[in-house]
């Protein structure tokens, strides 16, 4: 994910997340006492926490990109044979899927990501990672600055703590290690190789993300929780010659300017005002000199929305846009490609609400629901898409002392992605456990 959900809380939206709550889960087994359950899990954690500490920091000093992932994969299905599920490895490339069973009832699935993103850390930590690999063809430094090792230690210490509580649960665990989730591909590639065919469809799914807000924190929200995706790119040609001389030319640098403008008019003209939709061009790429008209010039953005009718309205009016531009200019017609990103994370209704509850009851006023969505992207939408009705939430991971401290000075703090992103493990971890061991217990609970 780019960018935790808790960095945007907008309230304007709440009408637009409300008529995306539309329930598809099956009816839920008796609440969980949610205070007893966690002290339970408390205890487990303190005798497992030197061994997860552990875990985490060895994940964060070898760092892997996505599907290069098998060091860190290798390491997850020791962890989980070592517990007693039933592990296959290379699961859509470099994924796993560990299956505990324990009686009849619901499979849920718990999912982490494996990867790591191609930047140096910063950090300055002493576990801090020096790893590289090979990204596009290039050596490039490797880093978990989206915190997917806080992920993978809390999906290990949830899967301890309930086999420790096996008496406690029935159905079936299906833990899985997705590859590839920054590049936006490790969800499909996993799903295309049989994910709910060569295992068991699982009844409900968890996953979770830490951010920039206090640990200790969860953050909850029904309905869409992040953005669509999309990349944009355009060309447009013209005929390049002296800039003294443009009446010889056609200037596709005009163009160029004339469609960054007018584009931002599909935003405020053509998209219902109420919903959601961000177009930003993030390149631009044309000529070299400052009396060179040039041949071409190529633009390169972003599309980010919640729903996918206002996607294709808005992708409509960005090719009519470029087409009319091109044809202002007399010029030949403009390319555009748009690549499908990450789409939209749309959380269950009736299991968010549950899932909530059993979070107010045991975090108080540390739980916080979210009033809107976030406008990250990721690709656990893939699996809800395949018909598993999931809660995606959020934990926090930094020292309340340095957000209150930031907020006082305006200095931003780092946040995911960031070279110096840096969540303190053990309050987020074992917040991550919590959680989770929780939001599994409430569907799984005798
Ligand atoms: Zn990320
Ligand atoms: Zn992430």
């Amino acid at each position: 994910m780019t960018r935790s959900s808790t960095l945007v809380r907008r309230a304007g939206l709440a009408a637009t997340a409300a008529l995306m709550l539309v329930s598809v889960a099956p009816s839920l087994a008796v609440a969980l006492d949610a205070p007893a359950a966690k002290a339970v899990v408390d205890r487990e954690l303190d005798a497992d926490y030197p061994h997860l500490d552990a875990l985490y920091k060895d994940i964060h000093s070898h760092p892997e990109l996505g599907f290069q992932e098998t060091r860190t994969a290798a390491l997850l299905a020791k962890e989980m044979r070592g517990l007693g599920f039933e592990v296959t490895e290379g699961v859509g490339k470099t994924g796993l899927v560990a299956l505990y069973r324990n009686g009849p009832g619901p499979v849920v699935l718990v999912r982490t990501e494996l990867d790591a993103l191609p930047l140096q850390e910063k950090t300055g930590l002493p576990y801090a990672s020096t790893a590289r690999q090979t990204y596009k063809g290039r050596e490039t430094f490797v880093a978990h600055a989206c915190g997917h090792d806080i992920h993978m230690a809390a999906w290990v210490g949830t899967a301890r703590a309930l086999v420790a509580m096996k008496g406690r649960w029935s159905g079936t665990l299906m833990f899985i290690g997705q590859p590839a989730e920054e590049m936006v591909a490790g969800a499909k590639s996993m799903i295309d190789d049989g994910l709910f065919t060569r295992f068991p469809k699982p009844d409900y799914g968890f996953a979770l993300h830490v951010g920039p807000s206090a640990f200790g924190e969860v953050e909850y929200k029904a309905g869409v929780i992040s953005s669509n995706s999309d990349e944009l790119g355009v060309v447009f040609h013209g005929r390049g010659g002296h800039g003294s001389m443009p009446s010889l030319t056609i200037d596709p640098i005009m163009e160029a300017a004339r469609f960054i403008v007018d584009v931002q008019s599909v935003i405020s003209r053509e998209k219902d005002p109420a919903q959601f939709g961000v177009i930003s061009i993030g390149s631009i790429q044309a000529g070299n000199a400052g009396n060179v008209i040039p041949d071409s010039a190529e633009l390169r953005g972003t599309i980010r929305t919640y729903d996918a009718g206002v996607r294709a309205r808005m992708v409509a009016g960005i090719e009519r846009t470029a087409s009319g531009v091109a044809l202002i200019a007399g010029a030949p017609p403009a390319e555009v490609s748009i690549v499908e990103g990450g789409k939209a994370v749309v959380n269950d209704a009736a299991l968010t609400e549950r899932t909530g509850r059993v979070f107010k009851a045991a975090f108080g006023d540390r739980a916080i629901m979210l009033p809107a969505p976030g406008a990250a992207s990721e690709d656990y939408s893939e699996f809800i898409l395949a018909g598993v009705p999931s809660t995606y939430f959020s934990i926090g991971g930094l020292d309340p002392k340095a957000l209150a401290e930031a907020r006082a000075s305006g200095k931003p703090v780092p946040a995911n992605h960031s070279p110096y992103f840096a969540p303190i493990p053990e309050p987020s971890i074992r917040t991550g456990v919590e959680a989770m061991s929780l939001a599994v217990l409430n569907i799984m609970s005798k």
